[in-house]
């Protein structure tokens, strides 16, 4: 018997901000991560946790600080290319424990414990990795050996993230390359479907998953190892909308994995059928009227936007797995891609950029764009922005 019950019921669960007795990572909280490591049979212990740090009981009630969770897996059909995918499932199984809430990725987290689960008893990260490991090698059962640890020492995650931030990229860069025109098909992933349950991410060689957690190898490896789970290989078929990049199987697929909400489905437009989001997504990019342009704006950026409103606004007319011409959430990787708002004109169409954003962007940029593009340290609002547009020559 666990502290909490578990099951998918589960998944849906929000906890609000005065009901929580523990939050880890969130916006408020700069360093926080969680990775999966695949590693040779004889280097895991099996069934080993390790709480690092402060435990649920050891903090106060409305404690919000950070957390690492490390997990290492083994197996002898363990393949390394499916550390992101196994990663992915610490979000879905973490979300099947009643009055646990977790969302977001990689170095993003934010997971929330609520009263009520800590009064009946769930008191320590320990209980968590149980359930953790059961579910994993349950649910999988090419993993022969689990180990997970809990860090919620403040050195020692920040020291986890800075080699953690080395895999994500490693992770990202394997993709590099490769072009939609060379594969058959194309990865599904409807996992978020409990959160948004028409949502349905589409994921190829140059579109990572809006989460940033799946990238078409990913994809590729998760069905081989799960093909009955919630990745899923979509043969594209055939291209039939050039401009926007729309394949007529994709969207047959999709009509049916959105229960016929969305029919139709750009892979490379904000503007024509995007593609819809659940609520993970690293940054979006939203169009601003006045300049005939785009913003786009990441998950960790304070305070308002260009246009005023601050993630959380846009991030609400992005969400929920309905197509919103205008809001496209992405992942962050989806800068570099060759394909980036093809059909929208790419960086040619965006005005404004976090500043951050487009540090990760810049080897992307068109070098004549570089300087043109906006920033909230070169303009405040959309009048700003109009003048700023004006003097690059862009409007
Ligand atoms: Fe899957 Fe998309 Fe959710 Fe990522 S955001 S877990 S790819 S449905
Ligand atoms: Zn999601």
């Amino acid at each position: 018997m666990y502290a909490a019950d578990v099951g998918p019921q589960y998944e849906g669960e929000r906890i609000r901000k005065n009901e929580f007795q523990v939050e880890f990572g969130g916006p408020d909280v700069s360093h926080k991560g969680e990775l999966v490591t695949v590693k040779g049979l004889g280097e895991v212990e099996h069934e080993k946790i390790t709480v690092s740090g402060p435990d649920l009981k050891d903090l106060p009630e409305g404690f919000s600080g950070p957390l690492f969770i490390k997990v290492e897996v083994a197996g002898e059909e363990l393949e390394k290319d499916l550390e992101a995918v196994l990663e992915r499932r610490i979000h879905q199984y973490i979300n099947y424990i009643e009055g646990v809430f977790h969302m977001a990725q990689r170095y993003d987290i934010w997971i929330r414990i609520h009263k009520n689960s800590f009064k009946k008893g769930l008191n320590s990260l320990e209980q968590i990795g149980r359930i953790l490991i059961d579910l994993f090698t349950a649910e999988l059962p090419v993993i022969e050996k689990m180990s997970v640890e809990f860090i919620t020492d403040p050195a020692k995650v920040q020291n986890l993230l800075v080699e953690a931030l080395k895999v994500y990229k490693e992770r990202d860069e394997r993709i590099k390359g490769l072009r939609e025109e060379d594969v058959d098909e194309f990865y599904g992933c409807v996992l978020c479907q409990s959160f948004a349950p028409t949502h349905v991410c589409v994921i190829t060689p140059e579109r990572v998953s809006l989460c940033g957690a799946i990238n078409w190898l990913d994809g590729r490896a998760a069905t081989k190892v799960d093909p009955e789970g919630a990745q899923f290989a979509i043969p594209k078929g055939n291209l039939i909308d050039l401009v926007n990049i729309s394949y007529d199987n994709v969207n047959q697929v999709v009509t049916e994995r959105s229960m016929g909400e969305t029919t139709r489905f750009s892979l490379h437009s904000a503007l024509s059928y995007p593609h819809t989001a659940c609520g993970c997504f690293e940054a979006i990019v939203f169009y601003i009227p006045e300049v005939d342009g785009f913003g786009i704006v990441s998950r960790d950026f304070a305070g308002p936007s260009v246009t005023g409103d601050p993630f959380s606004t846009l991030a609400g007319s992005a969400s929920g797995g309905k197509q919103n011409e205008g809001y496209l959430g992405i992942g962050i990787q989806y800068l570099t891609s060759p394909k980036f708002l093809i059909a929208d004109g790419g960086f040619n169409r965006v005005a404004w950029m976090s500043s951050a954003l487009k540090e990760a962007a810049v080897e992307n940029l068109p070098p004549e764009l570089a300087g043109k593009i906006a920033t909230e340290k070169d303009v405040q609002n959309v009048d700003e922005l109009t003048e700023f547009m004006q003097n690059a020559g862009r409007l």
